[in-house]
């Protein structure tokens, strides 16, 4: 991945440290602090109505989305949270402008809080995962608007919202990282608006040089520093006898639930998920895999994982039921495995290992 942010780099160079480090532990210095100040929100964002040319008509939603996503971003910044932020603003036909869904990323949870943050909630994925319906917004009407340039995930999310009729992106920073703009922007009729705003800017400098851990970690960049659990699953080994016999009462589907996902590693199961999409309008961000990887939380390291995927009653495991946007997570945040019920069709099975992720069919 092109990632050239100079906090980056200084993890980078700080890589061998981290690889020393308790894998499933924040360095002291970038754990969150009970003592985060909290200050008012900037809304000093010197945004101009002009930086929306490209948006013809819809100037004024772009504007409005990406002061939704930065003031969101100014605000998690403030509280010690990840400054990555969404917001999706639709026009409608009266010429008024409404508020579909703002969203934050979920790697540092708010305190106080019980949570353990939520690894699969990028600030544009956060966003779309809190719409209750996605099937009722006219997405043709809708600007989205980005605080930095949408990861593989978050491509792969706002890819989605495309082919439903998703036409305008604005991205408030992408001189740092290139991300997956140019991509979106290669969609057929989509326009994206890629501005360099200083205050993203500063914000992302900010937070990835007081937390570079979080920082690197949020794009699965933290080495697996434990492999042994993920490489004892082999084809009919009893390893992985025993880890499918352990899922089984676990993953069998209530009612009309039709795909389960779990996040195992050595520690056991740390989290697992029905898929939510047929409760959502078909919202992508809330398939199994999306949820369960979410639900594990961010002290786990999704490399030193294998994600477990079933679809019972399928004889293979197709692109639909395991989910575009999740195979753009398992892209990000690279599980050691992918264990599926059912042979996976072969453009799932070359996605998935394209990024380096064996994927191992289990007998059940
Ligand atoms: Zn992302």
């Amino acid at each position: 991945m092109a990632f050239n942010h100079p906090g980056y780099t200084e993890w980078l160079a700080a890589e061998t440290k981290l690889d020393a480090m308790p894998p499933l532990k924040r360095p002291a210095a970038s754990t969150p602090s009970s003592k985060r100040r909290t200050r008012k929100t900037s809304t000093s964002l010197t945004l101009s109505i002009e930086d929306f040319h490209q948006l013809g008509d819809f100037a004024e939603a772009g504007l409005e989305a990406v002061r939704l996503a930065l003031e969101r971003a100014d605000k998690a910044l403030s509280d010690g949270r990840v400054p990555i932020s969404g917001a999706a603003v639709e026009m409608k036909k009266t010429g008024a402008l409404h508020v579909v869904a703002v969203g934050q990323n979920g790697r540092i949870p708010p305190l106080p809080s019980e949570e353990t943050g939520y690894p699969t909630d990028h600030g544009e994925t956060a966003a779309i995962r809190e719409i209750e319906d996605v099937s009722k917004v006219d997405w043709s009407q809708v600007v989205f608007a980005t605080s930095l340039s949408p990861c593989v995930m978050c491509g792969a999310a706002l890819t989605w919202l495309w082919s439903l009729g998703l036409r305008r992106i604005v991205v408030a920073e992408s001189l740092n990282f290139s991300g997956t703009a140019d991509m979106l922007a290669k969609l057929d009729g989509m326009t994206v608006v890629r501005l360099s705003s200083v205050k993203a800017q500063s914000m992302m400098m900010k937070f990835s040089t007081k937390y570079p851990w979080d920082w690197a970690a949020d794009i699965g960049e933290i080495p697996p520093s434990d492999l042994k659990f993920s490489q004892s699953l082999e084809e009919r080994s009893e390893s992985l006898r025993v880890l499918m016999a352990k899922m089984q009462s676990l993953m069998t589907p209530k009612g009309h639930v039709h795909c389960i996902a779990a996040v195992v590693s050595a520690k056991g199961i740390h989290a697992s998920a029905e898929d939510e999409r047929s409760q959502s309008g078909g919202n992508e961000t809330r398939s199994a895999v999306m949820l369960a990887m979410g639900q594990a939380g961010s002290q786990v390291n999704l490399r030193e994982c294998v994600l477990v995927f079933m679809a019972p009653g399928t004889v293979e495991t197709n692109l639909d039921d395991f989910g575009s946007v999740s195979i753009g997570a398992c892209k990000l945040f690279r599980p050691a495995k992918v264990v599926v019920t059912a042979p996976p069709v072969d453009e799932l099975r070359a996605s998935l290992e394209g990024a380096g992720i064996p994927v191992l069919v289990a007998d059940t």
